[in-house]
């Protein structure tokens, strides 16, 4: 058993030596990202089931990093927030998405994710109005995408914030909705205008008769709060059928396109399957 021991030590301990170096290179290379100009924004479509026609675009950031390639936004965000790095970050996502979308035709939109760390910031609205001076994009093609965490926060500062972000005339969103922690009476106080259901509900749909149920009661629940739906990562037609069938407003998932450069995004417009 002592030799064991030992081994496991000597086995684990250089890995996890070799795990802090690597988080402490990435949180080196993150701090000059913006200098290096080696942040990317990759756009999503957003279709809209009722018209039939594509409405906007998420944007999904990435990381193009000289030796380890594309890196996803769930690798360095948490350093990012962790760092801090994330407002300057946050903020550079909302002025290059608006000025992407500013160029896009006029009716189609771009939604923005924010992390819960920008929500504290005191300087939020002013990035966001900024963004939308500077750019001339209309408030109401910019919708902002939140996380129930957000909720987890000061609620009096929380709700003013996003009254005050409504009041410039742009959409909130709840993203990833079902996977949070809270419970659902913050529904009502909160001024959201949409709510995005978690991919894992729309792989639940195949799954058997609960996972309908769950989704139809979730759009039930949104649009009697006067809030529209979004179901995330619809990949297969199984799925769209029974989003479509169960009554939401908006779909986005690799079946409908996958996120892609904003070179792109003008070509695909035509091209997107509109089922
Ligand atoms: P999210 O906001 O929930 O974005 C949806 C994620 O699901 C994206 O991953 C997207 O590429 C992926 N996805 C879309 N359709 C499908 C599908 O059909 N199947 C599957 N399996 N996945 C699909 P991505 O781009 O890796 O982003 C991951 C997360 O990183 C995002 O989740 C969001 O929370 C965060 N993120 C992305 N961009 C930003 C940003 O600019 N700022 C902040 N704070 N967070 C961001
Ligand atoms: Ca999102
Ligand atoms: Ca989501
Ligand atoms: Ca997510």
């Amino acid at each position: 058993a002592k030799a064991d021991g030992r081994s496991c030590s000597r086995f684990f301990a250089p890995e996890m030596e070799a795990q802090l170096q690597a988080r402490l290179a990435m949180e080196a290379d993150l701090r000059d990202v913006l200098e290096k100009r080696q942040l990317e924004l990759f756009y999503q479509p957003l279709f809209d089931l009722q018209e039939g026609r594509i409405r906007g675009f998420e944007a999904l950031l990435r990381w193009r990093h000289p030796e380890r390639g594309l890196v996803p936004p769930d690798q360095f965000i948490p350093v990012a927030e962790t760092t801090g790095l994330i407002v300057p970050i946050g903020e550079w996502v909302l002025q290059q998405a608006c000025a992407d979308a500013a160029g896009w035709p006029s009716d189609l939109k771009v939604a923005v994710n924010l992390s819960p760390l920008q929500f504290t910031s005191p300087q939020l609205s002013t990035a966001v109005s900024n963004a939308l001076v500077t750019t001339g994009l209309a408030a109401n093609r910019l919708e902002l995408e939140v996380t129930e965490s957000v909720l987890l926060q000061d609620s009096g500062v929380v709700l003013a914030l996003l009254h005050e972000l409504r009041g410039m005339g742009l959409q909130i969103a709840l993203d990833d909705f079902g996977t949070g922690y809270s419970s659902l009476s913050y529904l009502r106080s909160f001024p959201f205008d949409k709510l995005k259901i978690d991919q894992s509900f729309v792989r639940g749909l195949t799954g058997g008769a609960g996972g309908v149920a769950i989704v139809d009661a979730i759009v039930a629940l949104a649009s009697s709060l006067g809030m529209t739906t979004t179901a995330e990562g619809v990949e297969t037609i199984e799925q769209l059928d029974q989003i479509r069938r169960a009554g939401c407003t908006m779909a986005q998932g690799y079946y409908l396109g996958r996120p892609r450069p904003a070179a792109n995004v003008l070509a695909d417009l035509k091209s997107t399957r509109c089922p």
